[in-house]
């Protein structure tokens, strides 16, 4: 690569352009996961959509790898590469509400927390992610998964226009209106068809929840998980509520001598009426004694970033996931073996509902294919020390193996680690083949490969 190529390039962007020689290098070059150490040639920290355009083009142009950077939180580190030259729209994370029209337009680099507190100043929000500094691109472009799902839907399915660099270096607004078919892909098709540069979402009245964890008795689990499984099918769709396996963290609303225990965790967050809370919330104090509970009336973004501080950046994670169509018997009593076993206070397992409005799209109608699943079940692997990175994914595939049985073939994307890309084909069942077709006709050299690739 020439030297004055990059120089052309560095004149071109308005962004830095960052590479191993630059004192911030160690810093930028990191990503949340800290399993994945790799040294990018050139990081391009984009302003705005003219430096992503430039930055595409000069990767097409001289053959580098790609990799794609929003909010940094892929856990197979799809956002960075060796070699290759990174695109970081970390700068850009502006959010723009139109409180009339009920949306919100926020930019490729924005997470969770800066999407969250721009809406919730107009009392408004969308489903997003549980933790608040994951990024909006990575988790929209593969479904979208949060507390909001039952009501809203995923937050793909709030999408109402993307603006997005193709692999061409073109810029162009997919909507139903314009490159429809490039609005369907971006539905649930992860990061293969372009750089999306900002997001367009419809917005749904959500101010204050009534919500928040409750915590159990491991011996209470399977009675919990049972009635979780019965109560949530006939629950209204305003009521979001995963349940958990957690290690009590030290927290002051838990008892200190109950501080490292592992429990049984539900996570409610009730978006109806807030005089309705206490009693929609009734039901999980009546099945089994609560040991410790943080529930209460609290703004959205709160609960958005209640488990903030148990996952900072600099963790090792590995993670393996499953739909399931039916919470079985069997599929419980695998979890009430596995689930126990937590080998530390950063590692869990959701299994999040997904029924409700998700429910309401036709699987055919976004590249998001499992609108007959029930729930997502996510098995987080995430410690601090490198050192137990074989005990802590061993306990990842042992849990992963038990309840693959009770589970569909496919499991979420944004869920799955990069030894799972022999899932891809499953996770989009009939919608694969339609995927293939658009990724022939954005991206035909395959230019975004560094995601949980659709091959051209
Ligand atoms: C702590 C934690 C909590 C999570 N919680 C949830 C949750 O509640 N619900 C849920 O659904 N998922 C959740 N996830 C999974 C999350 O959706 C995925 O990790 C997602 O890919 C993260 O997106 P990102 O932009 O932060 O990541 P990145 O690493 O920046 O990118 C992820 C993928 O998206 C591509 N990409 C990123 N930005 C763009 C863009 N602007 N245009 C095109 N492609 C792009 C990348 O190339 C890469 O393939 C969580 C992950 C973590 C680590």
């Amino acid at each position: 690569m020439a030297t004055t190529a990059v120089d052309q390039l560095r004149e071109t962007v308005r962004g830095p352009i960052i590479g191993p020689n630059d004192d911030t290098y160690e810093q930028t070059r990191r990503v949340y996961n800290a399993m994945i150490d790799r040294r990018p040639a050139l990081i391009v920290q984009c302003a705005n959509a003219g430096d992503v355009m430039a930055a595409v083009r000069f990767a097409r142009e001289s053959g580098m790898d790609l990799a794609v950077r929003g909010g940094q939180h892929s856990v197979p580190g799809f956002g960075t590469v060796d070699d290759g030259l990174v695109i970081d729209l970390s700068p850009m994370r502006s959010v723009r509400v139109d409180p009339v029209e009920r949306t919100a337009r926020a930019e490729g680099g924005a997470n969770w927390g800066d999407f969250n507190a721009a809406t919730h100043a107009f009392g408004l929000a969308t489903t997003g992610g549980i933790i608040s500094t994951t990024g909006i691109a990575g988790l929209t472009l593969g479904g979208g998964i949060g507390h909001l799902a039952r009501s809203c839907g995923l937050s793909c399915d709030n999408l109402v226009s993307a603006d997005v660099v193709t692999a061409d270096g073109r810029f162009l607004t997919a909507s139903e209106r314009e490159h429809d078919d490039l609005f369907w892909a971006l539905r649930g098709g992860g990061g293969n068809f372009g750089v999306v540069t900002s997001f367009e979402y419809r917005l749904q009245p959500v101010d204050t929840i009534y919500g928040g964890p409750m915590f159990y008795e491991l011996r209470d689990a399977g009675t919990m998980l049972r009635f979780y499984r019965d109560f949530i099918r006939e629950a209204p769709e305003q009521l979001g509520a995963f349940p958990a396996f957690q290690i009590a963290p030290p927290l002051p609303f838990i008892p200190e001598s109950r501080h490292g225990d592992t429990l049984f965790m539900v996570v409610a967050c009730w978006s109806g009426p807030l005089d309705e809370g206490e009693r929609m919330l009734r039901p999980f104090h009546d099945v089994a004694p609560v040991v410790a509970e943080l529930v209460g009336p609290m703004p959205y973004p709160v609960l958005n970033a209640a488990f903030d501080a148990l996952l900072p950046p600099g963790l090792q994670h590995y993670w393996k996931a499953n739909f399931v169509r039916e919470l079985t018997d069997a599929a419980i009593e695998a979890h009430l073996v596995h689930g126990p076993r937590l080998p530390v206070v950063n590692s869990t397992v959701h299994i999040y509902p997904i029924d409700g409005a998700c429910h309401r799209v036709a699987p055919d109608a976004t590249a998001f294919a499992y609108r007959d699943a029930n729930f997502a079940t996510v098995i987080a692997g995430m410690w601090p020390d490198p050192a137990d990175n074989e005990a802590n994914i061993r306990w990842v595939r042992e849990y992963y193996d038990a309840t693959a049985p009770h589970s569909e073939e496919g499991g979420y994307v944004n869920f799955m680690a990069d030894d799972d890309q022999g899932r891809v084909r499953a996770n989009y069942r009939g919608n694969y083949d339609r995927l293939v077709e658009v990724k022939r006709r954005y991206d035909p050299d395959n230019l975004f490969h560094l995601n949980q690739n659709i091959k051209p």
